[in-house]
């Protein structure tokens, strides 16, 4: 679990605004682009290269079995 303090401090790195992320499910979501930042082992990864962007996540899912 990611205790509230933790996320209190985290901003999303790829918003100049460094808005806050709210916690999503098993992510960390930014408020502002809507990326979707994995928590892996209980650690927040704010990574750029490693968040999700929005919609990213569906059309993943569509294009993983038609990669002809
Ligand atoms: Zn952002």
């Amino acid at each position: 679990m990611i205790d509230e303090k933790l996320l209190s401090i985290l901003a999303c790195p790829a918003c100049d605004s460094r808005p806050p992320v709210r916690r999503e499910g098993s992510g960390l979501v930014c408020t502002e682009c809507g990326r979707i930042y994995p928590i892996r082992d209980g650690i927040p990864v704010m990574m750029v290269d490693e968040a999700i962007l929005p919609g990213e996540e569906s059309r993943r899912a569509d294009t993983s079995d038609s990669r002809a």
